[in-house]
């Protein structure tokens, strides 16, 4: 997606993302063994459904899409606007959804999508200080399996690395300035 860094108008667009606060887990419910890349398909038939174009020209619901080699394109912006989940808000932003191919309900993972799931999702964990209980399903949210039977949601938060996750140090650095800020108060009385 190198056409579209540092355009002018990708910072125009910036504003209107949120800053996403939920991962949700998707597949595709295609096998993978049938079409090992479904990115090109997906985009199409989103297309055909619903056609709604994402910043950086795709059609794709979802914001990444990762394929049975373990690729993962990018559809939409991080924060953007989603087709993937219609309950709880779950598509103004606030979530990203990522899809990996296959049906999980029938075959497994890749080995090479695991892999690309953890790098992803410690890489936005980390960038958006999300915890590992706000990466979620979308059987969650829906009677539908996704992301099939196979895939079990306590696998897929273990994936998150311990130096991923924020909460601490980052909790500890605000207390320390508030106190230090309390402490420059009372010097000033
Ligand atoms: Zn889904």
């Amino acid at each position: 997606m190198t056409q579209t860094i540092n355009t002018p108008e990708k910072e125009t667009n910036k504003p209107k993302h949120k800053k996403p606060i939920y991962i949700m887990i998707h597949h595709t419910a295609v096998s993978h063994e049938k079409n090992p890349d479904q990115f090109k398909a997906n985009n199409s038939y989103h297309q055909s459904m619903w056609n709604f174009k994402s910043s950086l020209g795709f059609y794709l619901g979802y914001h990444y899409e990762i394929s049975k080699a373990g690729r993962a394109k990018k559809a939409r912006e991080d924060g953007e606007p989603s087709a993937a989940c219609y309950q709880k808000n779950m598509n103004d932003g606030r979530c990203l959804h990522i899809a990996i191919d296959g049906n999980f309900d029938i075959e497994k993972p890749a080995p090479a999508q695991i892999y690309k799931l953890r790098d992803l999702l410690n890489e936005k964990v980390k960038e958006y200080s999300i915890s590992k209980d706000q990466i979620v399903f979308h059987n969650a949210y829906t009677n539908k399996s996704c992301p099939g039977k196979n895939l079990e949601l306590s696998f897929v938060r273990s994936l998150i690395s311990p130096n991923a996750l924020h909460d601490e140090p980052n909790n500890k650095e605000k207390i320390i300035k508030v106190i230090e800020y309390l402490m420059k108060l009372i010097k000033e009385l």
